[in-house]
């Protein structure tokens, strides 16, 4: 069983390099921004409330994507027996905290973060060419800015909570994808 966390910021590269990792490992895929966006196109009460805050660029309140989390946990537990990868979880402390517990009550833990680094002027390069070729409404430069100013405000702390339980491991995350995941792949192999 293997569970990691992908992390970086947005535009990062974690969507892509989750898909190739997933390929590899067999891992289940939890993405809390696809639960958020297929929740939105449903049109459910979840989605009418994340609506607002993604399109701000906003987290969406702890509380509500920890309940989420805990529900696709628990929804999943067959499809999830080689592990989890956990894409946009946690983002916040608190969230990482509220994971290591409701693993530990599953008889189990995390066992890397793999964490994307890639300069700031590319991210914002990136967002905005995602926005124009798959029309995601909070990728465009405004909106990107904001989620950068959260991820620096919010979730960069999860790199040094990380890295005091040893768990943290930095990959580059600019150049061609396929050698990015190799490094990846000796990361996680060599665990
Ligand atoms: P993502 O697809 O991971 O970039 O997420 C898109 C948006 O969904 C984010 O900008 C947030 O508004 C919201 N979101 C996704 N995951 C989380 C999370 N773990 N905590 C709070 N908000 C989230």
């Amino acid at each position: 069983m293997l569970n990691i966390i992908i992390f970086g910021a947005p535009g990062s590269g974690k969507g892509t390099q989750s898909d190739k990792i997933i390929e590899n490992y067999r891992l289940f895929h939890i993405s809390t921004g696809d639960v958020l966006r297929d929740n939105i196109r449903r049109g459910t009460d979840l989605g009418k409330t994340a609506k607002g805050y993604i399109d701000q660029g906003q987290l969406v309140p702890d509380e509500l994507i920890i309940d989420i989390l805990a529900q696709v946990l628990d929804e999943n537990k067959d499809k999830a027996t080689e592990g989890v990868i956990f894409d946009g979880f946690p983002r916040t402390i608190p969230q990482a905290e509220a994971l290591e517990r409701l693993l530990a009550d599953r008889g189990t833990h995390i066992d890397a973060v793999v964490g994307l680094e890639v300069p700031e002027d590319e991210l914002i390069q990136r967002i905005v060419l995602r926005g124009q070729e798959s029309g995601r409404a909070d990728d465009n430069a405004e909106t990107a800015r904001k989620r950068l100013e959260v991820y620096h405000n919010q979730t960069s702390p999860l790199k040094a909570y990380y890295e005091e339980q040893g768990k943290y491991r930095a990959i580059q995350g600019v150049g061609e994808i396929d050698d990015i995941f190799e490094t990846i792949k000796s990361t996680l192999d060599s665990l």
